[in-house]
């Protein structure tokens, strides 16, 4: 869930769910305690056991089957709480009527119901803690991620780049005179470019690239798999087609803007902040050269 494209789910849209999640666990530990009132002392079973469709009619079958956030139907986990959670009821059902007709329950069935109640609930919480990581992952304008998911992701980019032997970069973005465009257009024509702009790296970057807004008008990406030379050779590319492309947001004041780029490998022997602080160091450079242009730090004292 965490990789989901951002901003499907907004903040509040996600704390909803996760309240809904915590109390769909909460209330059927509820309704096992129940149950094993009903199967152990003798205390009659609520009727609600009983339907075929008793999963589709309890508080969170009620919220699952209507539930409308796509990006929760397509996650793994949600899903497997479809079958988990019917078969779970489907097994209490049988429990019941085992009770209802004066038999003993067989072990075997008793372990079975336990094993889908507790599969269902493990479930339940791992979605929940996966949308718990989600919160507050994105940045609310751009939908990219922000600085301290983005900062464990570059930690764990680097270990799989040192594991495998890769080179991995990472650049940092700032667009130029960006307070320009605030003094010129104003404060939302600027938000509308800061988000233009991280839809543009989206959608220029590989799937497997990883966007984060850093604060501001600063951007970071980290390119896995990819050496120095050839993310010049991308950041390049990007620079000046972002040159030559005319952003019109929501029909306003048609701008062009142009960004800085500050380049540096990810390398084993450098905490992720350190690197970043190379990539402003080039960045640094590169706004002194003149902005518009891509700069690398490299391990000896020669910068492009
Ligand atoms: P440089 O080329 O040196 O980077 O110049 P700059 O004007 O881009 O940099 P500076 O740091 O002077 O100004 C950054 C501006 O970005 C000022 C700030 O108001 C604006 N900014 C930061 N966050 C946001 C935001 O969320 N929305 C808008 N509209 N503006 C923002
Ligand atoms: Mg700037
Ligand atoms: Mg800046």
């Amino acid at each position: 869930m965490a990789s989901h494209p951002p901003g499907q789910l907004s903040d509040k849209a996600l704390s909803e769910v996760i309240g809904t999640l915590e109390q769909a666990e909460q209330h059927h530990r509820n309704w096992l305690h129940d149950l094993h009132a009903s199967m152990i002392c003798g205390r009659p079973f609520d009727d609600a056991v009983f339907p075929a469709d008793a999963h589709c009619r309890c508080r969170f079958g009620r919220w699952y089957y209507h539930n409308e956030h796509q990006v929760l139907r397509d996650d793994p986990e949600y899903q497997a709480l479809d079958t988990q959670h019917k078969a779970m009821h489907d097994c209490a059902r049988k429990l019941a009527g085992v009770i209802a007709d004066g038999q003993i329950i067989a072990e075997a069935d008793y372990r079975g119901f336990v094993d889908c109640q507790q599969r269902f609930s493990q479930t339940l919480l791992t979605l929940r803690d996966q949308l718990k990581e989600c919160l507050h992952s994105f940045d609310a304008l751009t939908g990219v991620m922000t600085r301290s998911p983005f900062m464990k992701h570059l930690t764990m980019e680097q270990a799989r780049s040192t594991r495998n032997g890769e080179a991995s970069t990472v650049a940092l973005i700032d667009i130029d005179h960006f307070k320009q465009v605030n003094d010129t257009h104003g404060h939302l024509v600027g938000d509308r470019v800061l988000q233009s702009f991280a839809q543009y790296l989206l959608r220029s970057l590989r799937a497997y690239d990883s966007v984060c807004r850093y604060g501001g008008e600063e951007f970071v990406v980290c390119l896995p798999q990819t050496t120095l030379a050839s993310s010049v050779t991308v950041m390049e590319r990007m620079r000046r087609e972002l040159a030559d492309l005319t952003i019109q947001p929501d029909g306003g004041p048609a701008l062009r803007i142009t960004v800085s780029v500050g380049l540096a490998e990810l390398r084993p022997e450098l905490p992720p902040d350190g690197t970043l602080e190379l990539a402003d160091g080039a960045l640094y450079r590169a706004k002194a050269h003149g902005r518009n242009r891509v700069m690398v730090h490299v391990n000896t004292a020669d910068e492009r």
